[in-house]
């Protein structure tokens, strides 16, 4: 199969998860299938020469899990972003609006050079608040943002649209 058919017969639909009416999409099934977790890794390590990244920025938790091992692929260094209050240093702050509230996600203020090339990965696109607050970081460091990749991207949220400056590499749209 196409790796967009892969990565949708690996995704659950999760109904009432976090809360009722959202339907989430549960990514585990394909991380535990070892040729889909290689493939998607490939995908989208592959789409930059080696040397051409400083680093990959990982969003908590999911993006994690993808971005360390695309780091490794491409010669970068790996660095987390996360929810506000883990980090234990210095860190830049990103804040968004959520339906009821707003998120705040930190990045170590050193953990970005100024001029640096960053690949920013996660595992949904879905409203594009997080993505948007993690261009933001990387922004506040100095840092240039070559691509944002997700593994699914939720179309009908439109997050794309809160991204201006970046075009969203998504390897399957829902
Ligand atoms: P956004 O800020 O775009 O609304 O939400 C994206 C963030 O929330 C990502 O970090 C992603 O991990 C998480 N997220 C939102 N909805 C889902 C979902 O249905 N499935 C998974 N796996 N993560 C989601």
């Amino acid at each position: 199969a196409d790796l967009s058919g892969l990565i949708k017969a690996g995704l659950r639909d999760v109904p009432d998860f976090p809360e009722e009416g959202v339907v989430f999409k549960d990514i585990t099934p394909l991380l535990a299938e070892p040729a889909s977790l290689r493939a998607v890794v490939d995908e989208i390590a592959g789409r930059y020469e080696k040397g051409a990244v400083d680093a990959v920025l990982g969003l908590e938790a999911r993006g994690f899990i993808l971005g360390a091992p695309v780091a490794l692929e491409l010669g970068a260094g790996f660095v987390p972003v996360r929810k506000a209050g883990k980090l234990p240093r210095e860190t830049h702050r990103a804040s968004y609006d959520l339906e009821y509230g707003s998120a705040t996600v930190e990045m170590h203020a050193d953990a970005v050079s100024p001029g640096s090339r960053v690949l920013i990965v996660d595992d949904v696109l879905a409203t594009g608040g997080t993505a948007r607050a993690a261009v933001e970081l990387v922004d506040k460091a100095g840092g240039t943002v070559l691509g944002f990749s997700v593994l699914v991207e939720l179309g009908f949220l439109q997050g794309r649209r809160k991204l201006t400056d970046v075009e969203p590499h998504a390897l399957a749209v829902l």
